[in-house]
């Protein structure tokens, strides 16, 4: 079982997850059909189900395309812009048979009020859409401020092992931003470092241990990053939430 990127748009990843010995695949978050159909025959693979993390077109605009073609099982979060042929919520579990793989489904609202991950516990993977980035999150569009802080928390309590497979490369900048936040932090140093040296290849998967290290926004509880939300908010900051939602407000005009 191997995990690839499909790239789309300029910056999104459709996840395939691929079983080579039986030439199956399955996808995350379809934003568009024609990188998916290329790599289909590129590949030889058997396209056999998607998988939704939430409604935004670069997520889900593939899908109708996709769907008439193979005529496959989709599963997503309850939002009218979803083609879901199966509705999942919160702590299902669904299985991917030709894959042999199963997962949860875990709500984690903010970024969009149905956004929700898929956690594989055998394999400690994690498709987290628009939730988690590395070295940053989402923005929060359709949730509260503190939905998204609860969001963190949920994907943040998983292994520290788990392989985080987010939906956008949006790396670089955020690493910037973390060493602009915490400058004495040295891992988002050497992770800022790590990434130029990638010259534009994917820096996902990333990993919960890493993240928990260098990303401010999993950061909230930290000295260094309290201090810094402080003198930018210009105020103390007694909550965590207010915090993050500084720091959430300073990364918008980064
Ligand atoms: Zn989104
Ligand atoms: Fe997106």
């Amino acid at each position: 079982m191997n995990i690839e990127p499909i790239k789309a748009f300029t910056d999104n990843y459709i996840w395939a997850i691929v079983n080579k010995s039986n030439k199956s695949l399955w996808i995350v978050d379809p934003g568009e059909a024609k990188p998916v159909i290329e790599y289909i025959k590129a590949q030889d693979l058997n396209l056999c189900g998607i998988l939704i993390t939430h409604h935004h077109y670069d997520h889900c605009g593939g899908v109708a395309e996709l769907q008439k073609k193979y005529s496959i099982p989709v599963y997503g979060p309850k939002h009218s812009d979803i083609l879901a042929t199966h509705l999942v919520a919160d702590k299902q579990k669904i299985f991917l048979p030709e894959c042999n793989l199963s997962f949860e489904v875990l709500a984690i609202p903010g970024h969009t009020l149905e956004h929700i991950a898929y956690y594989c516990e055998t394999e400690h993977l994690l498709f987290c859409g628009d939730t988690l980035f590395s070295a940053g999150c989402g923005r929060v569009f359709e949730g509260t401020q503190q939905q998204m802080v609860d969001s963190l928390q949920t994907l943040a309590s998983l292994p520290d092992d788990t392989l985080v497979y987010c939906a956008h490369e949006y790396t670089l900048k955020n690493l910037q931003f973390a060493q602009l936040v915490e400058p004495q932090n040295e891992d988002s140093a050497r992770q800022l470092a790590f990434v130029r040296g990638l010259e534009g290849k994917p820096s996902i998967p990333t990993t919960l241990a890493l993240e928990k290290k260098m990303n401010p926004f999993l950061r909230t509880h930290v000295a260094t990053v309290i201090a810094a939300a402080e003198a930018e908010a210009g105020k103390p900051l007694d909550e965590a939430v207010n915090v993050f939602s500084a720091i959430r407000a300073w990364k918008n005009n980064f």
